[in-house]
């Protein structure tokens, strides 16, 4: 039976587990993140397709079934395994996504790695995920296309299927012009974007740098711009907007560009919360900490993330603040997405030595300043953390949302803790009542995290309590109700009117 939503999302939607020689397909451990909330989608239509990629030695022959069918608490939906080579997966995912695609989507030019890319073979993985989209569609079905690594598939499917309506959401940030046509393959790319219904971003920002870009290459048109909600144009954020373009005309037909940030399961968080194994593992760690403030920073390896940059004001803290010294620890959890990647191995090694040069240099026998964490942490126990700690210190150098910050405050129904935010992370035009902080200025890195030692129990309360609101308001339904509104008239917009 053909599908009425097809989800193109590079990633299975579940865990594969192999007992007793059977395959059986597991819910994710964690229910945080946005799996959950894509699979969610299915329950509102009468049949779903999720379209992912699989390692297989021999594509023409692999080793396991291309489409299986799912039957669980989310609905009925097919998922197409499309089978990649280990090259394939390498060249199209690690080395064009990881090493072209995402220092230009951060905007660090200086990093961009162009020799290496094959395009052929980005072109013809896309083709595959267009291909085996187009064979799960029913007639004007929905097709949600998700992240760069998948941009030439609205092209590819508007060219197999007139019919269908396609959705293409950007989990990264989105550069301007100047520097998105770095990449020599910006106007395949652009009119691949320009063939979809709707192109949505998190923030306005992202949305008017699309626009800068195609209308730097393409004969495109601003039909519609709306001023943007205070809610998403916090005066201390670097990335807001105060009008953001809603629709484009190109070759005669409307693009809806839509801003819509990705929140968190609120509720979940606050059901781990409640948890009494959560309350136990807060009291061991406060007991651990004694009198010493925790300041926790949470992201990946990764130069975007400022890692660096942090650890060296955390050294400039501990010189110039002599009192702080034995009262206040650093957990500086920095996980490796991609370890076998030489950017991300350099990064990792910088870390380590700032941090053993720091713990040297400041700390004693019975107190490390920095405790440096490299091992992903599970969500849950993340949550014990966050609870426990005085101030999460996420200041990246770029950044598409970053939803650490979100999960801090939603944890946080102690109305306490302080979110030292980065400008440049998405999340900071919604999230006013966050101390801002330049990650590029000393003064200001420096100054923000005294700034956020030193404040009074009630502007603690009062800056959280409101940046609760807000996370609590802008939460991943927020997302997800947006997203639908955005599909427009469409079987799923009137199952979900119907609800
Ligand atoms: N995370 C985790 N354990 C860790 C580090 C991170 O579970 O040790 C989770 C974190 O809770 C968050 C996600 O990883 O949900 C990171 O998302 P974010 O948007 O902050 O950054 P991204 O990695 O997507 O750039």
């Amino acid at each position: 039976m053909p599908s009425d939503l097809v989800i193109v999302y590079h990633r299975q939607p579940y865990e594969e587990v192999e007992v007793d020689g059977k395959i059986e397909y597991r819910e994710n451990k964690s229910p945080n993140g946005i799996v959950p909330t894509l699979k969610s989608f299915f329950g509102r239509v009468d049949k779903g397709a999720w379209i992912a990629w699989k390692q297989a030695d021999d594509p023409s022959n692999p080793d396991f079934e291309q489409v299986i069918e799912i039957e669980d608490q989310y609905g009925d939906y097919t998922v197409s395994r499309l089978p990649l080579t280990a090259e394939q997966v390498t060249s199209f995912y690690h080395v064009s996504s990881k090493e072209a695609f995402w220092p230009i989507l951060h905007g660090f030019k200086e990093r961009y790695n162009y020799d290496p890319v094959d395009w052929p073979t980005f072109r013809e993985v896309n083709w595959a995920f267009a291909e085996a989209a187009a064979a799960e569609a029913a007639e004007g079905a929905v097709v949600w296309v998700h992240d760069y690594n998948l941009w030439l598939v609205p092209g590819y499917l508007r060219t197999l299927r007139p019919d269908l309506k396609i959705s293409f959401f950007h989990h990264t940030p989105f550069p301007n012009a100047d520097i998105f046509n770095v990449l020599p393959w910006r106007k395949e790319i652009l009119e691949s974007l320009l063939a979809c219904d709707v192109v949505g971003f998190h923030i306005p920002r992202y949305v008017n740098n699309f626009v800068s870009a195609a209308r730097s290459l393409l004969d495109v048109e601003t039909l519609k711009r709306e001023k943007v909600s205070p809610e998403m144009s916090a005066e201390t954020s670097a990335l807001s907007e105060q009008s953001v373009v809603t629709e484009l005309g190109y070759e005669g037909r409307k693009i809806r560009l839509q801003a819509s940030p990705v929140g968190v399961d609120t509720s979940y968080i606050e059901e781990v919360v409640a948890r009494d194994e959560t309350a136990e593992k807060v009291a061991r760690i406060k007991e651990e900490l004694g009198d010493a403030k925790l300041l926790l920073s949470v992201g990946r390896t990764d130069y975007t993330k400022g890692g660096i940059e942090q650890l060296e004001s955390f050294e400039r803290l501990l010189e110039t603040r002599p009192d702080l010294r034995g009262k206040v620890r650093l957990m500086h959890v920095s996980v490796a997405a991609n370890a076998n990647m030489t950017a991300y191995a350099e990064i990792q090694e910088q870390l380590e030595s700032l941090a053993g040069k720091i713990n040297g240099r400041y700390g004693t026998f019975e107190w490390q300043p920095i405790a440096l964490i490299s091992r992903p942490i599970p969500f849950e126990t993340l949550v014990a953390y966050y609870r426990a700690a005085d101030v999460a210190w996420l200041t990246p150098l770029a950044d598409g949302m970053n939803l650490v910050c979100k999960e801090f405050c939603a944890a946080r129904d102690d109305d306490d803790g302080v979110l030292v935010l980065s400008e440049f992370a998405g999340a900071a035009v919604e999230l006013a009542a966050a101390v801002p902080t330049n990650p590029f200025s000393h003064k200001s890195m420096d100054g923000a995290i005294q700034f956020a030692l030193d404040l009074p129990v009630e502007e603690r309360r009062g800056r959280m309590k409101a940046n609760r609101a807000m996370v609590a308001k802008q939460d991943i339904r927020f997302w997800a109700e947006d997203q639908m509104r955005a599909f427009g008239d469409t079987v799923i917009a009137v199952d979900f009117a119907a609800e």
